[in-house]
């Protein structure tokens, strides 16, 4: 099998804690090159930006691109137009819209763009879905609460326009939930708390549904001290399905019924690997629009500043 060579781009928390160890894992992946203004990796070629790395690196496939959303998708261009395949982190973008000509580049160029959700991925999330098809569901309710000193110290991007905040997180649950529900849902009502001193909210509660009026409600916070939690109940016919910790574990009626080693980013990649034998693209932007969404429709609340 010839190995798909990636470049990483934006070598920070994410790059090094998954993306390094799983393209190491995954056969037919193997990494070629990174591309980033300040970090570097021992006996891999090292560029200090995307521009560099398709004008002077080693002759790559496909970057990974791992750098906050407010830059991607001048990347994602720029390596597109190079003929390369492209895997974005998530989310996709800044916007929804932005996506468009990324998607038209690559349908014209035969080449893939892989829009990443990892905690689809997750090992109960499949599990969920079969079970849940089966039942006639009564509510949902999303619990995604973290302290962002733990999870993202010192990321200034997360509070600037386009760093989505608490959406940052939040978006891995509706990744989830729009994977799990047979039916499409949408954001009928949010409440969005701004810290005075950022440009995105540090929490939000969120009113759902789909056609049938199934009630989902959702509460993001990234103030959450102590235990953590990212969790999502249904309540159904036959009992109560809990999604918790972030997908890991399945249990119906406080019994675990599935529970598996975390695989999310090497599965990301045996999919991108496949994908990128043929040059096929998938990007799906359900979650993105619930939360530009939340945005369009949420009431903006302003609260205590934020000091990291
Ligand atoms: P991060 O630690 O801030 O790393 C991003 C890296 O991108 C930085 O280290 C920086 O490296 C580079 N970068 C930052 N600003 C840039 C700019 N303006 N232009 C070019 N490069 C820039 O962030 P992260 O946590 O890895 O998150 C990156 C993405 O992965 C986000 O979209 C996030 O949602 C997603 N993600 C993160 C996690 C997590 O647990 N942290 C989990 C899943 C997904 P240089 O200074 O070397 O250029």
């Amino acid at each position: 099998m010839t190995e798909l060579r990636i470049a990483i781009v934006g070598f920070g928390k994410i790059a090094r804690d998954q993306h390094v160890g799983a393209i190491a894992a995954v056969p037919g992946a193997m990494l070629a090159a990174i591309a980033s203004r300040n970090a570097s990796l021992p006996g891999v070629p090292h560029f200090a930006t995307v521009e560099e790395l398709l004008e002077k690196g080693p002759q790559i496939d496909a970057v990974s691109l791992c750098t906050p959303p407010q830059v991607r998708r001048a990347q994602a261009a720029a390596a597109l137009a190079a003929g390369k395949h492209v895997m974005l982190e998530k989310p996709p973008g800044i916007g929804v819209a932005e996506l468009d000509p990324l998607i038209a580049m690559a349908t014209e160029a035969k080449r893939t763009l892989f829009a990443t959700w990892h905690s689809r991925h997750a090992p109960s999330v499949e599990p969920a879905r079969e079970w849940l098809v089966a039942r006639r569901l009564k509510s949902v309710h999303i619990n995604w609460k973290e302290d962002v000193r733990v999870w993202h110290p010192g990321q200034a991007w997360i509070w600037e326009p386009g760093g989505l905040g608490v959406f940052d997180p939040g978006i891995n649950a509706l990744s989830i939930l729009t994977r799990i529900l047979p039916k499409p849902v949408f954001v009928t009502a949010a409440e969005l708390a701004f810290p005075a001193n950022c440009q995105s909210p540090i929490a939000a509660n969120l009113t759902l549904t789909d056609i049938d009026g199934l009630p989902i409600t959702a509460e993001f916070d990234f103030r959450q001290t102590g235990p953590q939690s990212w969790d999502i109940l249904v309540e159904t016919d036959e009992g109560r399905m809990t999604l918790s910790r972030g997908g890991r574990i399945m249990a119906v009626d406080g019994k675990v019924v599935a529970d598996a080693p975390d695989e999310e980013y090497r599965e990301l990649y045996r999919h991108f690997v496949k994908l990128a034998a043929t040059g096929a693209s998938d990007v799906d932007l359900a979650p993105l629009r619930l939360v530009a969404d939340a945005f369009l429709l949420g009431k903006r609340n302003i609260v205590e500043p934020f000091v990291d």
